[in-house]
This record gives structure tokens, C-alpha cells and sequence, in this order.
């Protein structure tokens, strides 16, 4: 069958109902689920639930079944990641899964920011495990903007410190759809897609799309790292959460997260959702 992991997560939750809606038999899928009653909206659409934590080996034992196609989404918690992802490997490894599909980020090994540490050290985890894989190099979901929205409205500006720097995002709705393409799909086994938006927008093009689908003002505000990382400490958030955004905000000011090279589009068979069209949809959601 098909396996999810993440699957009460946002992107595993679009991958299901992605599968659902091109008419996969429910009782063909699986959500590797670590919390039963997070996943009752899960079960209650006929998905098995096979409850496992990355972090807790032992309990993958039943996550996976010979033949299966796995979609395995990285874990969120940064930093617990290689130790979490070996141990899904592995009990992938064991059961003999049919196919291994890894959420990981762009560019894959070239990726020079911190957030790729995890990412590439899972991928090179996979090659040796000699499965076949598919090894969807994610760029960044436009959500990650949107979801700052509020605090974007309440000071008039967005903020960052990623200078003329470019994003190729695209909607979470978007990356999940084309894992399921490949859940689905044939001739996706051993390679890698370089999965971003059709266009990349600069920080002053967001605001503007901001401005435009509130009709308020909106400026970019374009800070130092240093700056930043101030005002994101001030904001709550813990010290080495800040210090990875700064990182990632250096990594866009280079560009690593603007290419462009279609694998997304072509995989959806259609253009990817336009940024601000997402942010409408987010300034409606608000409303
Ligand atoms: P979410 O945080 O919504 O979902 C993460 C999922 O991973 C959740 O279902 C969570 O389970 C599950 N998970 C985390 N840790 C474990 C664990 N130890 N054992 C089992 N399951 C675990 O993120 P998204 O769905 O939006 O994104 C999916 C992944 O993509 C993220 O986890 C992250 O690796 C990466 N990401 C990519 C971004 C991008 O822009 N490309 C932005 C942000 C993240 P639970 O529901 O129980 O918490």
C-alpha cells in the first residue's frame, strides 16, 4: 500500500487528501501517525493509522510493510533530526519498502544552509540503505510568509534580513500534490526532483502583495543579520530557532533558495500556484 508518515502534520495531511481525491482506495493507505488522537479525522476517511515515533525505534517496527510506497516526511524537530530519520531508515530498510520518497530541501547536497544539515545527512542515510527512492528536494512552502502575517499587518512592513535575495516558494498544497504524483505514478524511483515555485519573488515584491490584497501599506524592510536576529530574540523565539532563520535569510541573500528549474511544474502538470495568490488566500483567512 501507500504509507504517509507526518500525516497529522500540514503537508502529510494535503498528501492524503491529494490521494483521496485522485481515487486511491482508503484502505490502501497508511498514516504513520504518532498521535491516535490527532489522527481521527484520518481514521474517520478510512486511512489505517500505524502509530510510530521517529524518536522512539522501537515503536517503527510496524510502521512499514514489504512493497509499500512511502511518503517519508522530514521531522520538525531540528536538530533531533539524523538520530530520528536513521531510525525511519532502518525500519524501512527491514520491511522492504518498494519505494523510499524523502521530503528534503533544494538544491539537496549543494544545499549551503544549516537547515540542510539534517536533510543531507537523511539522504546519504537513504542511498545506503539501497532502497529505491525519490528524493523530493522541497523549496520553501509560500505558508512559511503567510503564516507571519499577523505580526507582518500589525507593524506595516515585513521584515528580514535577506537583502535583494529571491524565493522560488510555491504552496504547501502544491509540494504535496506532486508527492502524491510520485506515490502514484511510475518511473520516480532513484531520482531527485528540485521541487520549487515557477517564479521567484524578491521581499519587496511579498510586501506588495501583501499591500495589494489588504489595501493597507505595506513596506519591506530590509535589516542586517545582526538586526534580525535581535528583533527575532526580542520576539520569544529561542536563541538557536533565531540564529537558523538568520542563517536562512544569509542563504536567500545568495540566491540558494530562487532556482527555478520547473521539476514542480512538471510534476503537477501544471504551473505552480503564484505567491500572491496564496497570500490572498491568507488575508481572506484572516478576515
Ligand atoms: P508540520 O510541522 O505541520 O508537520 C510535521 C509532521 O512531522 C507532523 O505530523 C509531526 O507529527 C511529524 N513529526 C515530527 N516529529 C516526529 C516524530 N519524532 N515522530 C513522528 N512524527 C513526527 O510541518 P509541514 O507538514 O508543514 O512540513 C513537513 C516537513 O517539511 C516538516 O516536518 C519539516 O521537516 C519540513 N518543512 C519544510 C518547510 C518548507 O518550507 N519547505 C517549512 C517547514 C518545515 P505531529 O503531528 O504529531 O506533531
Amino acid at each position: 500500500g501507500i504509507v504517509v508518515t507526518g500525516a497529522t502534520g500540514h503537508l502529510g495531511g494535503l498528501v492524503i487528501d491529494d490521494l483521496l481525491a485522485r481515487g486511491v482506495a482508503p484502505d490502501t493507505i497508511a498514516a504513520v501517525v504518532r498521535s491516535e488522537e490527532k489522527a481521527a479525522h484520518l481514521a474517520a476517511k478510512g486511512v489505517h493509522l500505524r502509530i510510530a515515533d521517529y524518536a522512539r525505534p522501537e515503536t517503527l517496527a510496524g510502521a512499514f510493510t514489504e512493497g509499500d510506497r512511502v511518503l517519508f516526511v522530514s521531522g520538525s524537530e531540528v536538530g533531533q533530526r539524523v538520530a530520528q530519520h536513521a531510525a525511519v531508515v532502518e525500519a524501512a530498510t527491514k520491511a522492504g519498502v518498494g519505494l523510499l520518497a524523502y521530503t528534503g530541501i533544494l538544491g539537496g547536497p549543494d544545499a549551503d544552509l544549516r537547515l540542510a544539515d539534517e536533510h543531507k545527512a537523511t539522504e546519504e542515510l537513504i542511498l545506503a540503505s539501497k532502497l529505491p527512492y525519490t528524493f523530493l528536494r522541497n523549496g520553501w512552502y509560500t505558508e512559511v510568509y503567510t503564516a507571519n502575517l499577523p505580526t507582518v499587518l500589525e507593524h506595516g512592513a515585513v521584515v528580514a534580513a535577506a537583502g535583494e535575495g529571491r524565493v522560488a516558494s510555491a504552496a504547501r498544497a502544491d509540494y504535496a500534490a506532486a508527492a502524491a504524483a510520485v506515490l502514484t505514478g511510475e518511473g520516480h524511483e532513484n531520482r531527485a526532483y528540485e521541487l520549487s515555485g515557477d517564479t521567484a519573488w524578491s521581499f519587496a515584491e511579498y510586501a506588495a502583495a501583501v499591500a495589494e490584497a489588504t489595501g493597507r501599506e505595506i513596506a519591506y524592510t530590509s535589516v542586517s543579520p545582526e538586526q534580525y536576529l535581535g528583533i527575532l530574540k526580542g520576539a520569544g523565539l529561542p536563541d538557536a530557532f533565531a540564529e537558523i532563520l538568520v542563517d536562512v535569510d544569509a542563504a536567500i541573500s545568495r540566491g540558494l533558495l530562487a532556482k527555478t528549474p520547473g521539476d514542480l511544474a512538471r510534476l503537477l502538470g501544471r504551473p505552480t500556484t503564484p505567491m500572491p495568490e496564496t497570500v490572498k488566500a491568507a488575508v481572506k483567512a484572516l478576515q
